[in-house]
């Protein structure tokens, strides 16, 4: 007998007929003797609208608040998937995750699981029971609602596998595994059978919304492997694994790209030590997440130029913050939005030369500008203009003969 926990994202779960089709899913493992949990998301949308509603209400809403708000989809989608089982004949019941508890710590929205208590559930899949449990939410000391970041039920159906010493853990979304690309972004996209963890934390983080990039982390730290698979189409999935041998002789494995990158530089600050600290400091009180950073070399040893991106979102804000920081001085802040930032991605590029070459060559054959560049041993990214990345990620997919 195998313990399986399934999660539902919110497309497969976005409607009443939704609904009823992941049950069929949920009750085949069953009928195959398995022990089976569940973890769903709120029914597609649902978040974004209570997002909004709390934007309504106040542009400074309470961060608690937000929490015990956002949390509330997942309540409705798990309660209809359990009464739908019940519905079919079998033993489900739903449980919020304050009733486990799912306990977490860290900032509100942005919280991480750190145990989950299973006894009740362990109890209900004895007696034949299927558990139905929110993804995304926690509770922390206080006692109080907390957030694990947007997408977080992919992480919460990591670590409920952690606790309960699942065998499988499958994600089901709304395609049939993780792509080189973007399938909807790029038609030529080829599904991935078997992807490291390492390469696919590195696409999560860099755009590729499938995994959640904070699940991946989880899915390494403890050694599970993960399934992706469809709620849609009943096809083999993708295997996200640590497996250390090389699956074939591919290169580069993915492609990923993000939305509304801003790419800010201030030109003219003073070349010393405790300069970028000073820039960065009140950013990160702020919670501005800092992305790429370069900073030229000074051309008369005194003065130099400081570029990082960050999200447009935050762009206002951050120009706030530079503008009232007394601690730095500079002779000109320049903006630029509607950027993207497009890397590629694999373990193949660590013993193979000229990766970053081939990159640029192929972006410069579409004429497409290269703004800010940077690497780590498994990734080249490069931000280029939004309008450029369609194109982008095609010459790079042939480039790198994924198509
Ligand atoms: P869920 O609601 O199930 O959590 P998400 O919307 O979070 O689903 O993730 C699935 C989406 O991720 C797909 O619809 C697809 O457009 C997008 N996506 C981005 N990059 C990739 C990729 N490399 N492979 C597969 N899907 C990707
Ligand atoms: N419902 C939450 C969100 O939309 C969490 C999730 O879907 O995983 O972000
Ligand atoms: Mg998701």
């Amino acid at each position: 007998m195998k313990t399986v926990v399934l999660k539902f994202g919110g497309t497969s779960v976005g409607s009443i007929d939704r609904i009823k089709k992941v049950c069929k899913i949920i009750a085949a493992y069953k009928k195959k003797k398995n022990r089976v949990l569940v973890i769903s998301s709120a029914m597609s949308g649902v978040t974004n609208e209570l997002v909004k509603k709390s934007k309504q209400i106040s542009n400074n809403f309470s961060r608690s608040e937000y929490d015990a708000l956002v949390s509330t989809g997942e309540q409705v989608s798990c309660a209809l998937i359990a009464g739908r089982l019940t519905h079919d004949g079998f033993k489900s019941r739903s449980w919020v995750s304050w009733q486990l508890p799912i306990i977490t710590d860290g900032p509100y929205s942005g919280a991480r699981i750190n145990k989950i208590v299973t006894k009740e559930l362990n109890n209900y899949v004895k007696q034949g029971g299927i558990p139905i449990v929110t993804g995304f939410q926690g509770i922390n000391n206080e006692n109080r609602i907390t957030t694990i970041g947007r997408s977080g039920s992919d992480a919460t159906a990591i670590m409920l596998a952690k606790f309960i010493k699942a065998d499988e853990c499958i994600i089901y979304t709304d395609v049939d595994g993780v792509y080189t690309t973007d399938p909807r972004q790029h038609k030529k996209a080829k599904k991935i059978k078997k992807i490291f963890y390492d390469e696919m934390l590195e696409m999560a983080s860099l755009g590729s919304k499938v995994m959640q990039p904070t699940s991946v982390q989880d899915a390494k730290l403890n050694n599970i492997d993960i399934k992706v698979k469809s709620s849609f189409a009943n096809k083999p999935g993708t295997l996200i694994t640590g497996s250390k041998k090389a699956f074939s002789d591919q290169i580069i494995t993915g492609i990923s790209s993000t939305k509304n990158d801003a790419k800010i530089t201030i030109v003219g600050v003073k070349d010393r030590p405790g300069v970028a600290a000073s820039v960065f400091r009140p950013l990160s009180r702020n919670l501005i997440n800092v992305d790429m950073v370069v900073q030229n070399i000074s051309q008369n040893g005194k003065d130099t130029d400081l570029t990082f991106t960050i999200k447009s979102d935050d762009l206002k804000k951050t120009e706030k913050l530079i503008k009232q920081n007394k601690s730095i001085s500079y002779k000109k802040l320049s903006f630029d939005k509607n950027l993207s930032k497009v890397s590629i991605i694999g373990v193949g590029m660590i013993t193979t030369p000229g990766i970053t070459y081939r990159m640029f060559q192929a972006l410069a054959s579409k004429k497409i500008n290269i703004l800010v560049i940077s690497t780590s041993e498994i990734k080249i990214s490069v931000l280029v203009s939004s309008k450029n990345v369609k194109k982008a990620i095609a010459a790079l997919h042939k480039e790198f003969k994924l198509d």
